[in-house]
């Protein structure tokens, strides 16, 4: 199961550096998660300062 990023994404990019596997990258209007990559860690969850990443 892999996390998700919500509409809430402030752009802030605090979890692009995070995430292990690089699973994350910026988006339109938002970042990105590549679920075929994530491993569901959470890191991204853990240092976004408004809580977007979800699991899915
Ligand atoms: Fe990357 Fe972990 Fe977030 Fe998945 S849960 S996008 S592996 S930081
Ligand atoms: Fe968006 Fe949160 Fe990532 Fe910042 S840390 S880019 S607000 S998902």
């Amino acid at each position: 199961m892999a996390y998700c990023i919500s509409e809430e994404c402030i752009k802030c990019g605090a979890c692009e550096a995070e995430c292990p596997v690089s699973a994350i990258s910026e988006g339109d209007d938002r970042y990105v998660i590549d679920a075929d990559t994530c491993i569901s860690c959470g890191a991204c969850a853990g240092v976004c300062p408004v809580d977007a990443p979800k699991e899915a």
